[in-house]
């Protein structure tokens, strides 16, 4: 034991993870959870499970939340909210920017501080040296308490005060992440029907996802300095090239959502006049919300 010791609430797939990675580093860990038969195996490895919500928070001063959303939270921790006072809320539980932000207040009218937690990594990344999450909130508590956050994760990277900025870099990475997973699927629905299996195309795929670093760092200088030059790719050329995606799966009878929504975006750049300019111009028309 290293006489640290934890409390972790909400014991799904990557709560269960996490109290494991404390156990593997000798804190003490408390845990509770609505289905309590999922602490089972932690307890058999030394953790204690908590016989109510109270006697959870009771037990440490760090309490690491790990539910589905905040409203969980709120459900698990509002009848036991004169237990609060004191406690530092870890709070893993991904949700919008603006939930985070009215969970710090909440906390703070409790008299606990809330800092906002933002994992990168599925369970199987918790514990490792190069994992990381991105935490915001009161730095001094953030600073306090980095060895034991690092725990969770190798690397902490806190984005600032404002207890949105952890939630909102997490969103940043699931717009991509969803969406880039939701093209591969496509990709695969399209060469199924084709006759082919998703390991046939898994070297064409990977090499297509390789390539998109470099036209990030090529659009994002080009974003940032205000222009959307139609110098090595125009808008009308973009337009043409999704169409052809998107007949190109119609003729194959698959879904085409998603490539008719794409195909959508690039029709509104041309009809907002951006046929001559980069298809970056469509960050613009994304920025304003409107056509
Ligand atoms: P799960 O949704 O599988 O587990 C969530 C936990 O929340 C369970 O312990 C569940 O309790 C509890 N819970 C949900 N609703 C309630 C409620 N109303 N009252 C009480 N308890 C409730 O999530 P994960 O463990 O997979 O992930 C936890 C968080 O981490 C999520 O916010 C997720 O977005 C985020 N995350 C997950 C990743 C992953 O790969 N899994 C990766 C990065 C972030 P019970 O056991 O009783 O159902």
């Amino acid at each position: 034991r290293t006489g640290q010791s934890v409390t972790v609430i909400g014991l799904g797939p990557m709560g269960r993870a996490i109290a494991a990675a404390f156990l593997d580093r000798g804190y003490a860990v408390t845990l509770w959870n609505r289905t309590s038969s999922r602490a089972d195996d932690l307890v058999s490895r030394g953790a204690v499970l908590a016989p109510d919500v109270e006697q959870a928070l009771a037990a440490n001063e760090v309490v690491i939340l790990s539910l589905t959303d905040y409203a969980a939270m709120y459900d698990v921790l509002n009848p036991a909210a004169a237990a609060l006072t004191g406690r530092v809320l870890v709070n893993l539980s991904s949700d919008t920017p603006e939930r985070a932000r009215a969970a710090a207040r909440w906390a703070a009218e409790r008299g606990a501080v809330h800092l906002t937690g933002g994992i990168t990594v599925p369970p199987s990344g918790i514990g490792q040296p190069d994992s990381a999450t991105f935490y915001s909130g009161p730095r001094e508590t953030f600073d306090r308490h980095r060895p034991l956050l690092e725990v969770i994760t190798g690397r902490t990277d806190h984005r600032g005060e404002d207890p949105g900025l952890a939630a909102l870099f997490y969103q940043l990475g699931m717009v991509m992440f969803w969406t880039s997973m939701l093209s591969y699927w496509q990709a695969i629905a399209l060469a199924r029907a084709n006759g082919l299996t998703a390991a046939d195309i898994l070297p064409h795929a990977t090499e297509t996802a390789n390539s998109l670093p470099g036209f990030f760092a090529f659009y994002a200088e080009r974003i940032d300095a205000g222009h959307h030059l139609g110098d090595v790719d125009r808008l009308s050329m973009g337009t043409a090239s999704v169409e052809h995606v998107l007949h190109t799966n119609a003729d194959a009878g698959v879904d085409t959502a998603l490539p008719a929504a794409v195909a959508g975006l690039f029709r509104r750049g041309m009809d907002a006049g951006h046929a001559a300019d980069s298809f970056s111009s469509l960050v613009e028309l994304m920025t304003k919300g409107e056509a």
